[in-house]
């Protein structure tokens, strides 16, 4: 536990900033905090990239921009309700929990509202790769962050029709999304099963060899860089006139400066004592990894139609995807590892299944698939980042800019009102 007092060695030249959240998010916004002249500590109750950011796909990607709400999805919601392990999914048992957030997600399900939202996650998202090139030190970058592209891949000329909308979109956007066959995505990827003839190639896109190495690595180097880790679980803040004064955590009493509130699923209870009543959701999602794959993949290939990743990675190979909603307090339901694991052999027909692990997450969601990256509309001395959904691997650098600026007062170099906090 740190002192009961902020010592000079955590004050920085423009002061001193605590950062709840240890994941993707809230290291990177810790990181170019020091980068901006603050000092940071860092609080988690776990160690740092043990939360969602710990077992996602590792997709790295600046196309992935569409919501999770996209024209169509209505007509899926009765088959969601039935089949416990689809690609997405509703407990039962947290439908009267679940039922006002999923009205409000629905009511985003436009083309109209698909395009606003593309649009302000591209801006976001364009950068990731300087963003984190301007974080790892040294060799770290190259070592953890691949950028050989991306594959989707389509069983037939119907499914890849069906998704036309929503590559032009993209493209539209700037994405480059290149429609190739079979011959080239064997040799993208040989250990493909030979019924996908169809792909997009998107080339300008990447993935990291492990995400809880990249949480890892940008959170080592803000301990090097004078920054401080709290391990404890945050209960409640105290708030004095002119904002938060201290947290009240496991370990006692945190006085705190300024505060950037970055707890991914876990953040709206905080959020509304620090100002912003937001209506977050998880959106849980599982992967199985295999420890000894052998086969050879190269780069992440998505399964749209199974909603699907699978991403090669340090430890082994991984498939992850899908979404149930069901809370941050059920026990996971493994049985939809066991079909992921089932979908992984599919795609990759010699893949060796011996070795697995399952993990399940929870993706923090907002109903317009846009996360918060804003100040409190109450407090100035604290900043919000959090709701990054599916893809906070693909905005958590981007952000953690952001926050900095904010934080500084100084302009963001995009603009941030669509991911205000006062919007819902
Ligand atoms: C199956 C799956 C696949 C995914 N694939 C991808 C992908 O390929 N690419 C991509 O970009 N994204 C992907 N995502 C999404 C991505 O993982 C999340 O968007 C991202 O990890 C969110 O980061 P975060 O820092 O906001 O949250 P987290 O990583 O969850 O960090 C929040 C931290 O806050 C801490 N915390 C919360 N409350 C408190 C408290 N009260 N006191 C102390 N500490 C607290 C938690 O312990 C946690 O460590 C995937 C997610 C899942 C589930």
């Amino acid at each position: 536990m740190t002192p009961d007092r902020l010592g000079p060695e955590m004050s920085g030249t423009k002061g001193h900033v605590t950062v709840i959240g240890a994941g993707i998010v809230g290291v990177s916004s810790a990181a170019f905090l020091q980068r901006e002249g603050f000092a940071v500590t860092i609080v988690d109750r776990l160690e740092p990239g043990l939360g969602t950011s710990f077992g996602n796909a590792g997709s790295v990607s600046p196309s992935a921009i569409l919501p999770v709400a996209m024209p169509g999805v209505m007509k899926k919601v009765p088959g969601w309700l039935l089949d416990p392990l689809g690609p997405l999914t509703i407990r039962w048992s947290y439908l009267p929990w679940a039922t006002p957030w999923l009205l409000r997600f629905l009511r985003h399900a436009s083309r109209k509202e698909a395009t606003r939202v593309a649009t302000a996650m591209r801006a976001l998202m364009e950068t990731v790769f300087d963003d984190y090139a301007e974080l790892l030190e040294g060799d770290t970058f190259a070592r953890l962050i691949r950028r050989n592209g991306c594959l989707y891949i389509y069983e037939n000329r119907e499914e890849l029709q069906a998704a036309k909308w929503s590559l032009d979109l993209r493209r539209e956007l700037g994405a480059a999304m290149e429609e190739i066959g079979g011959s080239d995505i064997r040799q993208l990827e040989p250990a493909l099963n030979r019924r996908f003839d169809l792909g997009i190639f998107a080339p300008e896109n990447g993935s990291t060899v492990d995400p809880h190495l990249l949480v890892r690595a940008i959170a080592d180097q803000v301990l090097r860089n004078g920054g401080t880790f709290v391990r404890a679980d945050v209960k409640d803040v105290e708030i004095g006139p002119d904002g938060p004064v201290a947290l009240e955590t496991s370990s006692g009493k945190l006085p705190v400066d300024r505060l950037v509130l970055a707890a991914g699923a876990w953040s709206s209870p905080l959020a509304r004592k620090l100002g912003a009543k937001v209506p977050l959701e998880t959106q849980r999602g599982y992967h199985v990894t295999f420890a000894e794959p052998q086969i050879d993949v190269r780069r992440t290939v998505m399964w749209n139609r199974r909603s699907v990743f699978v991403n090669p990675m340090d430890c082994g190979l991984r498939i992850a995807g899908t979404v149930e909603l069901a809370g941050l307090k059920a026990a996971p339901n493994y049985a939809r590892a066991d079909k992921l694991a089932g979908i992984a052999v599919e795609m990759f027909p010699d893949l060796n299944t011996k070795e697995q692990s399952k993990w399940m997450g929870h993706r923090p969601c907002l109903p317009d698939s846009l996360p918060v990256i804003d100040r409190s509309p109450r407090f100035a001395n604290t900043v919000f980042a959090f709701g990054h959904q599916h893809v906070g691997i693909c905005s958590g650098g981007p952000t953690g800019r952001h926050v900095a600026s904010l934080m500084a007062g100084s302009t963001p170099r995009i603009d941030l009102t669509p991911f205000s906090a006062t919007r819902f």
